[in-house]
């Protein structure tokens, strides 16, 4: 089985929609890392969001 790391920073991701979002930044993602803290930002299409997991 693979493990879901932040692509950006390595630290193990969860398929958790992070507490520390907010409505008007868009839909949640449906990662976070594991402490529950929204995937290291990363440019993305249209500016800068949070980046995918990465399966390891
Ligand atoms: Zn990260």
């Amino acid at each position: 089985m693979s493990q879901a790391v932040c692509s950006v920073c390595g630290e193990p991701a969860q398929q958790v929609q992070p507490n520390d979002w907010i409505a008007p930044w868009g839909p949640p993602p449906d990662w976070s890392h594991t402490d529950g803290s929204s995937l290291c930002p990363t440019m993305v299409t249209g500016g800068v969001g949070p980046c995918e997991p990465e399966f390891i």
